[in-house]
């Protein structure tokens, strides 16, 4: 699982960030977490195959999460997408979308589905046989959702070439990535581990939008191998966060100790800076592996 930096900027574009837009990729799913403006030319440029997205999903209806969607969904349907597309979102966000479709009196050529978020409570979003995702209510100045992606293991992963030495029959390849061993007709009992490797683990990866510093959603991301927290401001500014219900890159970096994760991202910069290493140094001071996430880069989870 990895996650494509698309957008770090908070409110507005500067410095050649974007805001905020981030994609998860999951067993060759892309999943866009928000959509800020410039979102569709930045998957463009780091080769996000809108094709390839079954879900978006909008954590608050502040412009800088969401400017970018409109534009989006009308090129994939002047694109020819077919595909389902599935948006989950505050309820106005369909408010929007029905009058920027109503007042060009134009309709989209795919099948798309719009899920309102449960304002102020967690929910399970998506369920599937190789990841879900759910989302839990975070502290902003407007309803705001965080994100949960779970990516489940897929069993055992076969070893074609050792398969064939050791002549089991192709049929029999699904029961091998089900973990059994096979029993050949001279009698020789080929052991799973001969055959097979590990599977990919299942990973959870945070993604806790915009938020006050606060332990209050800290149960639905506890375990989480890969949290991101946003830092719009560095300590010195605390107030200033504390005041617009926002986080500083210390503060990230707490959460991330109680939520005792293995790597945060940090993201959503305020436009007043055009520097990220003082984000990085102030959090690293607290937790060790921390990134100050920049446009482009991909992140393994
Ligand atoms: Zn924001
Ligand atoms: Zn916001």
């Amino acid at each position: 699982m990895k996650v494509t930096i698309l957008g770090n900027n908070s409110a507005l574009p500067a410095f050649g960030r974007h805001p905020t837009a981030q994609a998860v990729t999951v067993y060759g799913d892309h999943l866009l977490l928000d959509c800020g403006e410039g979102t569709q030319i930045q998957m463009q440029r780091y080769g996000i195959k809108w094709r390839s997205v079954p879900h978006i999903f909008i954590s608050h209806m502040h412009g800088d999460h969401y400017f970018g969607l409109p534009g989006l969904i009308n090129s994939m349907s002047l694109l020819g997408r077919t595909t389902p597309l599935h948006v989950y979102a505050p309820p106005a966000m369909q408010a929007i979308m029905d009058i920027v479709q109503g007042v060009a009196e134009s309709e989209l050529c795919f099948p798309y589905y719009f899920h309102p978020l449960p304002e102020g409570s967690a929910a399970t979003l998506v369920d599937n046989e190789s990841y879900s995702v759910k989302c839990f209510p975070v502290e902003h100045r407007i309803p705001c959702h965080g994100f949960v992606i779970e990516r489940k293991t897929r069993g055992r992963k076969l070893l074609p070439e050792k398969a064939r030495e050791y002549e089991i029959p192709a049929a029999f390849y699904d029961r091998l990535k089900q973990g059994e061993d096979y029993t050949r007709k001279d009698g020789l009992l080929v052991k799973n581990e001969w055959v097979t490797e590990d599977g990919p683990s299942p990973k959870k990866y945070a993604y806790c939008a915009d938020t006050l510093f606060t332990d209050s959603f800290l149960e639905h991301v506890k375990g989480a191998d890969t949290i991101y927290h946003e830092c719009t401001y560095l300590h010195a500014d605390v107030a200033k966060a504390d005041a617009r219900f926002h986080s500083t890159a210390r503060q990230a970096a707490e959460f991330a100790v109680m939520a005792n994760a293995k790597q945060l991202l940090l993201g959503h910069y305020s436009s007043k800076y055009k520097d990220l290493e003082p984000f990085r140094e102030e959090a690293a001071e607290v937790f060790a592996n921390v990134h100050a996430t920049v446009e482009g880069a991909a992140y393994e989870v």
